[in-house]
């Protein structure tokens, strides 16, 4: 792959799995040092995996354990990451998670625990990545900007999502905050997007594939008529960290197979 991340370093958070993993992968084969974030002693294993996988094409990088919902965890791996790599070029806002219920039968806690993991801990990372790039300003050798933000929201900005109050509240702030520091921090030449993903294969939701019955259902939703693997995420990851997309800040690219096409209205409603 062209190394047009070479000489980057990115934290990529939530990345012992899934869309991170993907993420994670991709933006190594594009030249980048990868930290490779993982929330718990309990993930550090598959975490450690991820980077032997990415050091075994060629790729650089270090795991690093944090709650991005905490931060005291996220100041220090922030000073950390800048103590080893000298800066931080590109953050990868992926780390989030379901707590699934009724509305009238969710708890504060399963309320409080998805906006904290995957609307403030967002708010956390992205915080201290742009004061990051604004202490570091533009190398021109490496970027034309001073600092990129990839958030990982979900087609559920836009689509409501019964039974999952929380998660789409969650991405729906996600939208805003993007697209507010985006506005904010144009000016110093720090760009801010999302991609927003569809269905894609994943632990978050295997139950949605994991039965050929299962995936039939969940292809209704997809006019292109596939599910979504990791690497379909990481390679619009890559493109969003790259010059190849100076002139886009404060959008949301949705990779999702048309998912948000209301594909209900495919057969004239
Ligand atoms: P996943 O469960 O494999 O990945 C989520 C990751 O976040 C895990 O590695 C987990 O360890 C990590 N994490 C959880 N809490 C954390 C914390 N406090 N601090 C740091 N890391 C933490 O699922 P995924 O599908 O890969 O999800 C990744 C992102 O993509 C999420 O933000 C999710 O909302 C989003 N997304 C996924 C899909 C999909 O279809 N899979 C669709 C839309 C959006």
């Amino acid at each position: 792959m062209d190394q047009k991340l070479k000489g980057q370093t990115a934290i990529i958070t939530g990345a012992s799995s899934g869309i991170g993993s993907g993420v994670a992968r991709a933006l190594a084969a594009a030249g980048a040092s990868v930290v490779v974030n993982y929330p718990t002693a309990a993930t550090e294993a598959a975490a450690s995996g991820v980077l032997e996988e990415i050091k075994g094409q060629g790729g650089a990088g270090i795991v690093y354990q944090c709650d991005v919902s905490k931060e005291s965890e996220v100041v220090k791996m922030f000073a950390d990451v800048v103590k080893q790599f000298g800066t931080v070029d590109i953050l990868v806002n992926n780390a989030g998670l379901q707590r699934d219920a009724s509305f009238h039968e969710m708890s504060l806690e399963q309320w409080n625990m998805v906006l904290g993991i995957n609307l403030t801990g967002q708010f956390l990372c992205a915080r201290e990545a742009i004061r990051e790039f604004l202490r570091r300003g533009i190398v021109p050798a490496r970027s034309k900007a001073a600092g990129k933000i990839i958030c990982m929201s979900s087609v559920h900005e836009v689509i409501p999502w019964a039974g999952h109050a929380n998660y789409a509240a969650s991405k729906g702030g996600i939208m805003m905050m993007m697209k507010s520091i985006a506005q904010e921090y144009a000016p110093h030449k720090i760009r801010v997007n999302s991609i927003g993903p569809g269905a894609i294969k994943t632990p978050i939701n295997h139950q949605a594939w994991d039965t050929p019955e299962a995936e039939k259902k969940l292809l209704e939703l997809i006019p292109y008529n596939r599910v979504g693997v990791v690497e379909d995420i990481g390679a619009a990851a890559v493109w969003l960290a790259s010059d190849d997309s100076d002139y886009v800040n404060g959008t949301t690219l949705f990779v999702d197979g048309g998912m948000t096409l209301y594909p209900g209205f495919s057969t004239n409603g």
